[in-house]
Order: structure tokens, then C-alpha cells, then sequence
């Protein structure tokens, strides 16, 4: 699980899965000592906080996929940034995004050739929990 896991971010590890029903429910932690500041580039360690965060994966052996983190906030130390803290960032997930990239990029690619409608139901059966809105938003 841990490679799958890293396929995602190499600085990102493996800490158990849960299975609840249709969903597979990974948790993992980032192992990155300092995190760059999305403000002023600046890295930095000194841990603020952290919060729950879940977002959805492409499925795995037929079960859909949730991926939990602690995401951290981290105290930006640069005098000359305007912000004195943020929240950890990954490259695979676009800020706020609940889904990762490529799970947004094939549900694009399973609505091209129908309605929302009709790729929304085939697509919370076998997939990803997806609603028409988000489908037309992507
Ligand atoms: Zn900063």
C-alpha cells in the first residue's frame, strides 16, 4: 500500500486503510521536514497546527478510495511574507480540490461521451461518490 501511496508523493507514507462497505479509507502522513511556504517559497518546520483533511483517489480493487492526512499548518518565519502562517500543499491535488488530479482527470475522461447525468450515476456506482455539478465544473 505504501508504494501506491508514494506513486501519489514520495515524501508521503503509508500508515493503515480501513475498508467500510464499498470504500477503501488509506491513512497516511507527509514526511516532508520542511514545507515551502506557497507565499514567499521560503521552507519551513515549525508546526502551527494540524487538521483533518480527506480527499478521493481513483478505486482500487472495485472500492472507491478516501485518502486521510493530518495536513499541517506551518508558521511562515520570513518578516517579509504577508502571510505568518499555511496549510501544507500537494502537487497532486489542486488547493481546496477534494479529489486528486488524476481522479479528476478520468472522471473527464468517463463523461466525454455522455450526459452528466448518466456519467454521475455510473460513475458514484463503480468510482468515486461524484455529483452532475461537479462533473460539469470540471
Ligand atoms: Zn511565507
Amino acid at each position: 500500500m505504501d508504494e501506491i501511496i508514494k506513486l501519489l508523493d514520495l515524501n508521503l507514507n503509508y500508515l493503515y486503510h480501513e475498508i467500510h462497505e464499498d470504500t477503501l479509507y488509506i491513512f497516511i502522513e507527509s514526511t516532508l521536514s520542511a514545507v515551502p511556504c506557497p507565499f514567499c517559497d521560503t521552507p519551513f518546520s515549525k508546526k502551527h497546527s494540524s487538521y483533518q483533511r480527506i480527499f478521493q483517489d481513483l478505486p482500487i480493487q472495485g472500492k472507491k478510495v478516501e485518502i486521510i492526512i493530518q495536513n499541517r499548518k506551518i508558521f511562515c518565519l520570513n518578516e517579509n511574507c504577508t502571510q505568518r502562517t499555511f496549510s501544507e500543499r500537494f502537487t497532486f491535488l489542486n488547493n481546496k480540490s477534494k479529489k486528486t488530479k488524476r481522479l479528476e482527470e478520468e472522471i473527464i475522461r468517463l463523461s466525454l461521451h455522455c450526459s452528466s447525468v448518466t456519467a454521475a450515476k455510473h460513475l458514484s456506482k463503480h468510482t468515486v461518490k461524484v455529483g452532475k455539478s461537479t462533473i460539469c465544473n470540471l
